[in-house]
């Protein structure tokens, strides 16, 4: 897996820094009606560790999101979990318009 490490500073235009806050306590993931696969903490570890390819891959996973907002809600870090899933949908969108 090909790291990116400018990923983090990217996500910044679009959901600001609060992925940096999550400390992956799996709250979110195990509140989310979703019930998938660790959604959102993943998508948030994703985030932290640069493995935007991997967000790109599996980028179907984040239009599933309700955008309820029990993870945001319940997050005890405030990261804003749905915010960080909108700003996802929104890198994806402009990653693949400029490809
Ligand atoms: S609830 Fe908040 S701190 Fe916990 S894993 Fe989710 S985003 Fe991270
Ligand atoms: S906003 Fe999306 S990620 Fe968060 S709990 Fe709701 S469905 Fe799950």
């Amino acid at each position: 897996m090909i790291l990116d490490t400018d990923f983090a500073d990217e996500m910044k235009q679009y959901s600001g820094d609060t992925a940096l806050e999550c400390f992956n306590c799996g709250t979110c993931a195990a509140l989310c009606p979703l019930f998938h696969d660790n959604f959102p903490r993943r998508m948030i570890r994703y985030v932290q560790v640069g493995a935007k390819e991997r967000i790109l891959e599996n980028a179907n996973e984040l239009w599933r999101c309700l955008h309820c907002g029990l993870c945001t809600h319940t997050c005890p870090r405030e990261a804003d979990p749905g915010e960080i899933i909108l700003g996802l949908k929104q890198m994806v969108v402009e990653t693949r318009r400029r490809s």
